[in-house]
């Protein structure tokens, strides 16, 4: 446990617990998951990775070493490193495997309806003290930890994509979250190597209220015809100077989250600008998702990966 010694006005002092997290609990085994479960295990913290699908842990297990062997070649971390991280590693499909977690971070599918269903299975096997986060792109931590048997132990822990690489972890406060547990995700969040920005709980918070409707923008501009994939993509690497054009950056993320952020502003600031372009839903609907699928903006069956329209 750290104590952090708080002077006060009178000059006594306070002392503000922030709860210490050694061993941590991952649900759901995707891009998001299988990234916060390398990070976290690097970082020391024994990580139990949960999903409902067996091959999904599989998959996540083999890029958790494939990266981190990456990371070994280029010089950032040790074999040893890398061998004690994959050993706190633990995968599991029971929730009853989280018994002693004193953190748990969700990162499953971006829909409210799956989160919920997973905390009210999770919850009762939690010990009291075990605070509570979500990883989701957009959806209202308020809502979300009232949902929950603890939202004052629940908050928004908001990483980027690729999680290894990225600086930046968004932390959001709903309502209801305490200081301790603020304080705590903060912390665990320098411990990560992470640089943390702290957004108020509104549709998308900072980065994606500001990155996702560029991304919509660049599929309306496709679907009126102002470009094709590669123009809108050379325009704005090259334009713009941005290291990724938006439809490739879209498939990276996913369209069907991609989507999901789009519903999520559209309906919580209820504004026709954030009116999610019909070809993005269309792509959802035929399941091209992006990268993870295999097709999205661009076809990646094909060396380099070919633009689809
Ligand atoms: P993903 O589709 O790659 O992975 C989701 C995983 O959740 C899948 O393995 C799925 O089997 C699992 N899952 C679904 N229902 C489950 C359940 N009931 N119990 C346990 N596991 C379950 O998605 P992702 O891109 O990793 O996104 C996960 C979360 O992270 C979402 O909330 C998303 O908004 C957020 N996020 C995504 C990005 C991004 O760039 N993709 C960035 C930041 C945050």
């Amino acid at each position: 446990m750290n104590v952090e010694v708080k002077p006060t006005p009178a000059g006594s002092t306070l002392l503000a617990e922030t709860p210490e997290i050694a061993r941590v609990g991952v649900i759901g085994a995707g891009q998001m998951g299988n990234g916060i479960t390398h990070v976290c295990a690097l970082a020391g913290l024994s990580v139990t990775m949960l999903d409902v699908k067996a091959n999904a842990l599989e998959r996540a297990v083999a890029t958790i070493d494939r990266n981190m062997e990456r990371q070994v070649n280029r010089k950032l971390i040790s074999e040893d490193d890398r061998l004690d991280a994959l050993s706190r590693i633990r995968t599991s499909m029971d929730y009853a495997d989280l018994g002693e977690a004193d953190f748990v971070i969700e990162a499953a599918t971006e829909k409210e309806e799956v989160k919920r269903a997973i905390y009210q299975q999770l919850t009762p096997n939690l010990k009291p003290s075990c605070m509570l986060a979500s990883n989701t792109s957009s959806i209202s931590i308020t809502r979300l930890g009232a949902a929950t048997d603890r939202p004052e132990k629940f908050i928004g822990m908001h990483f980027m994509n690729p999680v290894p690489v990225m600086k930046l972890v968004e932390i959001i406060r709903g309502i209801a979250t305490d200081e301790p547990t603020f304080q705590a995700v903060r912390a665990l969040g320098e411990k990560l190597g992470k640089s943390t920005a702290v957004a108020e709980d509104f549709p998308a918070f900072i980065v994606n209220r500001i990155l996702v409707p560029m991304i919509n923008e660049a599929v309306y501009a496709l679907y009126e015809g102002v470009g094709s994939v590669s123009g809108i993509d050379t325009s704005m690497r090259l334009g713009a100077n941005h290291p990724m054009g938006p439809l490739e950056l879209a498939d990276f993320i996913g369209l069907d989250t991609c989507l999901s952020i789009m519903q999520v502003l559209y309906e919580g600031l209820s504004d026709s600008k954030y009116r999610p372009c019909p070809l993005l839903v269309k792509y959802v609907e035929a399941g091209w998702l992006g990268r993870k699928a295999k097709r999205g903006f661009y076809d990646y069956t094909v060396t380099p990966p070919r633009p689809t329209r």
